[in-house]
């Protein structure tokens, strides 16, 4: 039975996917189906379900996820324009069960999100 995650097979290089960026902890690439111009995943090599199945341990982690995010975005020309969404679990709208960024730029964005 392969029960691993969409996102664990991109890490694996299962599935295919436009990676910008990878390290020994983390992966960033484009989303699918982008919600604006620019729409980039960052994920945990580690496969933490969610952000609330987080612990301690993970903090370092964590915040490089952020970082790692920034940079790309900055790189990308969205340095100080970018807005960044957890969505943690099915009801925040969740569909992936591993831990990941999303870093979106390239539009105006409203708040409340929605
Ligand atoms: P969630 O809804 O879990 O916060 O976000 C999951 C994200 O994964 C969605 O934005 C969706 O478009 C993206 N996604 C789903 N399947 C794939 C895929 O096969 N490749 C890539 N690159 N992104 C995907």
């Amino acid at each position: 039975m392969n029960d691993k995650t969409l996102f664990e097979k991109i890490i694996g290089g299962e599935i295919p996917a436009e990676i910008l960026y990878e390290d020994e902890v983390a992966i960033a690439f484009k989303d699918i189906n982008p919600q604006a111009p620019f729409h980039v995943l960052v994920c945990p090599k580690t496969p933490i379900k969610m952000l609330s199945k987080s612990t301690v341990e993970d903090e370092k982690l964590l915040g490089s996820l952020m970082r790692i995010g920034s940079s790309i975005a900055e790189k990308a020309g969205f340095k100080d324009k970018f807005r960044v969404v957890v969505n943690n679990g099915a009801e925040a709208g969740q569909t992936v069960f591993h831990l990941h960024l999303h870093f979106l730029a390239g539009r105006d964005f409203a708040w409340p999100p929605g």
